[in-house]
């Protein structure tokens, strides 16, 4: 498999020979008002650029996979972008719907057995954030993609840990593991997606995995740097197990 780390949660995925792209953000930087109560509120979103053109980003993409509608995960540049036939995978009948609002026509559900082009395609579960937080998050999840000829990947969406993580990590043995980890954060309510102390416990429960770490200072309520995240894991010795991307970085696993 090859993962390229495009900006912030956009992955563009090569695995057992077709092209996934997961949660699409591809507006030009500054160009969406900032997540409300939260930092940085005199910097639009996205703080940074794409690392390369939309064009090159969707060429040749198989399937695309909207793990929820937060605008830093499916936005209008993405909507606009993207043919209206692609193939599309949601996580409920409410994105669905919401996607098929602005005319897309090829939508599917992710189930916990869902096949596409021979290649398994596992819901996950997550939760966006802890606590109180939950209501205002909403729902989301992850994906792992499974494949004869693959190593396993987990790519566990906007979740912090908690079980239903160590659940997947347990039953399907991931490989290769992205997280999104950039501690975001409104001024009340605790992380909402994970921080270093969660992948800690993300290398604890897979020590033989690769962990990916993405989702940082893309978006303006980030709360952990790679630079903070790479000095952590280099206390902690995770250097090997973590691999931190800068946009546009690809991996071959
Ligand atoms: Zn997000």
């Amino acid at each position: 498999m090859n993962i390229k780390h495009i900006r912030n949660a956009t992955l563009v995925v090569e695995y057992a020979g077709k092209k996934f792209l997961v949660d699409p953000m591809l507006a030009d930087k500054g160009t969406i008002p900032p997540f409300p109560n939260s930092p940085r509120q005199d910097q639009n979103n996205p703080l940074i650029s794409l690392p390369t053109s939309i064009e090159s980003i969707i060429e040749n993409i198989d399937a695309v996979i909207v793990t929820h509608l937060h605008y830093d995960h499916w936005d209008d540049a993405a909507k606009n972008a993207l043919p209206k036939d692609i193939k599309l995978f949601a996580q409920n009948e409410d994105d669905a719907a919401e996607i098929g609002k602005d005319g897309f026509t090829n939508i599917e559900v992710l189930t916990e057995d869902t096949v596409f082009e021979g290649i398994q395609l596992v819901k996950t579960k997550g939760e966006h954030g802890r606590g109180e937080i939950l209501k205002l998050a909403g729902l989301v999840c992850g994906v792992v993609f499974k494949h004869s000829s693959e190593k396993t990947l987990y790519v566990a969406g906007d979740t912090v840990w908690y079980d239903a993580v160590q659940e997947v990590i347990d039953t399907h043995k991931p490989e290769v593991i992205v997280v999104n980890a950039g501690d975001n954060q409104f001024f009340q309510g605790g992380s909402l997606v994970m921080g270093k102390d969660d992948v800690y416990e993300v290398c604890q429960a897979a020590p033989n995995a690769k962990v990916v770490a993405v989702h940082m200072e893309a978006v303006n309520h980030w709360g952990l740097s790679r630079e903070d995240l790479k000095s952590f894991l280099n206390e902690k010795g995770l250097t090997e197990n973590v691999l931190v991307p800068n946009d546009g970085d690809a991996y071959s696993f």
